[in-house]
């Protein structure tokens, strides 16, 4: 009954872009709210110190929750951090709590320090009797040591990026970080996705942006383009995705039809 194809083995997603308030966290769980919804099964891993994904998904964040910091720095089981979201069933969230502000410097001197959550993730997936078909990792605004570990457990990349003024600032950095991941870290890792995020098609500015990152990008780039919309922005202070606050807004459609593209295209 899954509208989509269903992956065979999981995809691990590290949404990734070194600017903040591009639209990381937006995606990811709107995303996997719109995958969960089309039959699939999906964790999200909050590693952004703010919790933004966890807010959005209805999961307690506050300073003593079990969270992606006890599971980095302590070696906790990821199950023990995982939640079931308020969202839908068969979304399931890690939430990040603001220990994880500290966890780059922690992390620094630990042995594996940038496997870590590849040990953790691989773990918890083993264990599961039903298979979770995708993995979201919410990334903090950073190529630190965080980033680092959602490199390496990913087998993916999406980034996404804002249709504003200096929208391609820092990517040939991120795409160097790339490199150097799948050189010494994980040969595996790919950029699958880019995703233009909060278009305004009255502003000459956002059509310039779609087309040079077309340019820039070709294919990896989504058809789907996430219009800028006041209920995108409203939902996360009602603790949920908007395909729970406002299911037929022009923004859940955006968020569902990019997630049927990615589910379309399949692992890279
Ligand atoms: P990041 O995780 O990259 O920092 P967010 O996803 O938190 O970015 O988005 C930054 C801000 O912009 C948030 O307040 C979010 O609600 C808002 N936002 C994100 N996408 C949209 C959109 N398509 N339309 C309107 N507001 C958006
Ligand atoms: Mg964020």
């Amino acid at each position: 009954k899954a509208e989509h194809p269903l992956p065979t083995t999981t995809r691990v997603i590290a949404v990734v872009n070194q600017k903040g308030g591009v639209g990381k966290t937006t995606s990811a769980v709107n995303i996997a709210a719109a995958l969960v919804r089309a039959g699939a099964r999906a964790l999200v891993l909050d590693l952004d110190p703010q919790g933004n994904a966890s807010t959005a998904l209805g999961i307690p964040h506050h300073a003593d929750t079990t969270s992606t910091y006890d599971v980095l720095v302590e070696e906790i089981p990821l199950a023990d951090a995982v939640q079931q979201s308020t969202d839908s069933e068969g979304l399931q969230a890690a939430p990040s709590t603001i220990h994880l502000a500290g966890a780059d410097l922690e992390l620094a001197p630990l042995d594996r320090r940038e496997f870590r959550l590849r040990t953790a993730l691989q773990q918890y997936l083993d264990a599961q009797d039903e298979p979770v078909h995708y993995v979201f990792i919410d990334c903090p605004p950073s190529l630190g040591l965080l980033t680092i570990n959602a490199f390496a457990a990913a087998t993916e990349v999406l980034l996404p990026i804002q249709c504003e003024y200096y929208a391609l600032e820092g990517v040939t950095q991120l795409l160097d970080t790339i490199e150097r991941i799948k050189a010494h870290v994980n040969p595996a890792l790919a950029l699958s996705t880019v995703l233009l995020t909060m278009y305004d098609g009255r502003t000459l500015l956002s059509r310039q942006v779609v087309d040079e990152v077309r340019t820039h990008f070709g294919d990896v780039a989504l058809q789907t383009i996430i219009p800028r919309t006041v209920r995108i922005s409203e939902a996360p202070g009602f603790g949920q995705t908007v395909l729970a606050y406002d299911p037929n807004s022009p923004g859940a459609l955006a968020y569902r039809e990019a997630a049927a593209e990615i589910a379309q295209r399949g692992a890279p």
